[in-house]
């Protein structure tokens, strides 16, 4: 089976199976004059994206850009790894993420923290990046990438500081990590579409992630490019949902700070996730997606990490 899904004339995704699953990290390669790969997903993802580079038939020293949208390590872990097997590619990367990919002695101690043993499995190596290969794209930035296609890069905090994303103007298209919710992939042959607001820690801010979703929904694009997982050209749905969602993860940090004001971050964290588990599965009830369906193992795990990350707003806001 092909590594690689086509999505338009030149846009490919390849899945990169971050923690071993299918569909659950992708890098986008656009095939323009320069060849551009965004996002890379953790080290133990990257033979996935040689893999599938090799079926499209690019050289791996023809890659020109490697571009990613924040430096969380499921977008941006393996960044370094990748740059040692495409020597001529430049790393583009939002102002504030830059330092940590030069020196990611911080990523590695912050993800060591988090996931202990487990960390090697899933990280390992994370490699400094040399400040040469480096550039840094602020908001309103470009880059050309091919005689008729200008990348526009964003800055579009909300889910992280670090965050941008990149408009297509070939495609009218946006990669836009996390910023605006994860596509839950799984359903697509259910006919759902189900976008969810990505709150993990710890750097959620509701506020700035609305601001973002106004900025990107300005553009009027034809297609959004998720982090995860894929292509959706259900683009009015998915600003809709958002904008669904996202008060009703902020409200439930509410209602538990409300309501046992004296718990702990950890109890706290587990009734959010409880208070969103049961919205989402009410609302794919009334879908009818049965609640042994393969996405709520992956809900499951992406409300416990937003519940944490709802938690770390709450203290601050306090
Ligand atoms: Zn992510």
């Amino acid at each position: 089976m092909a590594n690689y899904t086509q999505l338009n004339e030149r846009i490919f995704v390849i899945d990169t199976h971050d923690l071993g699953r299918e569909a659950r990290t992708g890098s986008y390669i656009i095939k323009d004059e320069k060849i551009t790969i965004v996002e890379t997903s953790a080290s133990p993802s990257i033979p996935f994206i040689l893999e599938g580079l090799k079926e499209l038939e690019i050289d791996k020293n023809d890659v020109e850009f490697i571009i990613v949208t924040h430096i969380h390590l499921d977008h941006a872990g393996g960044a370094g790894l990748l740059l040692e097997h495409c020597p001529n590619a430049k790393l583009v990367v939002h102002p504030k993420g830059a330092r940590h990919l030069a020196d990611p002695s911080r990523l590695i101690a912050g993800a060591r923290a988090v996931y202990g043993e487990s960390f090697d499995a899933l990280f390992d190596p994370i490699l400094p990046i040399a400040k040469e290969k480096l550039i840094v794209k602020n908001d309103q930035e470009v880059l050309a990438i091919g005689p008729n296609c200008t990348l526009v890069f964003l800055d579009t905090p909300g889910h992280a500081n670090h965050h941008f994303s990149i408009y297509d103007p070939v495609s009218n298209g946006i990669f836009t990590g996390d910023t605006i919710g994860i596509y839950y992939h799984e359903l697509a042959k259910d006919g759902i579409d189900l976008f969810l607001p990505s709150t993990s820690p710890n750097q959620f801010r509701p506020d700035k992630m609305i601001t973002s979703v106004e900025k990107i929904k300005a553009l009027d694009v034809s297609a959004v490019y998720f982090g995860h997982y894929g292509m959706s050209t259900n683009v009015k749905e998915v600003f809709t949902q958002l904008k669904h969602w996202l008060p009703i993860f902020v409200n439930a940090g509410k209602q538990s700070f409300e309501e046992t004001p004296n718990a702990s971050p950890t109890q706290h964290k587990d009734t959010i996730r409880d208070i969103l588990f049961k919205k989402v599965s009410s609302y794919l009830d009334e879908r009818e997606i049965p609640r042994n369906h393969e996405v709520y193992e992956i809900i499951g795990l992406d409300l416990d990490i937003c519940a944490m990350g709802i938690v770390d707003y709450m203290n601050k806001t306090k």
